[in-house]
Formats: C-alpha cells, structure tokens, sequence
C-alpha cells in the first residue's frame, strides 16, 4: 500500500476533522481522522472493546521513571505511593 505524497500538503494547517465511520478494519463503527490509520482502531479497542482483566494486565506492565530513587518502578506503585 502506497499513499500518493502530497509536498503541498500541511497537515498541521488545520485540526484534523474526526467522523463517525464505519471501519472496515475493525468491524465497528468509530471516530476515525483523516489521515487515520490503524491507531483509530486500536484507540477505539481500547476504549470499548478490551476486557477489564487484559487492560488491567497491559497497564501493570507500564513503568514510570522515578526521579526520586532513580529507578523505574510500576505505574500503580507509582501511584500508590503518593
Ligand atoms: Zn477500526
């Protein structure tokens, strides 16, 4: 798959406009950009489709750089220590 460059194009001279689409991709109908790719569909995965125990286990793996004890320590440590 190849896109069509455009040297004219900038796309930061306008907000990119978000519709309501259905996606061939992902079988649902979500807010896709323009220039969307498959970001839009795991966004919307994420957000309405993924198990509570898989987010749960996706987000337990995040770690956050502590400054403090310079180490990386887990989000929800992170969190709860505060
Ligand atoms: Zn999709």
């Amino acid at each position: 798959m190849s896109k069509k460059v455009d040297l004219d194009y900038n796309p930061f001279s306008e907000p990119p406009k978000a519709v309501m689409e259905y996606c061939n991709v992902c079988n649902a109908e979500h807010l896709q950009y323009e220039d969307g790719d498959l970001m839009d569909c795991i966004i919307y995965h994420r957000l309405h489709k993924e198990p509570k125990d898989v987010k749960k286990a996706r987000e337990e793996k995040i770690e956050i750089w502590d400054i403090k004890t310079k180490s990386w320590i887990k989000k929800k440590e992170f969190y709860s220590v505060k």
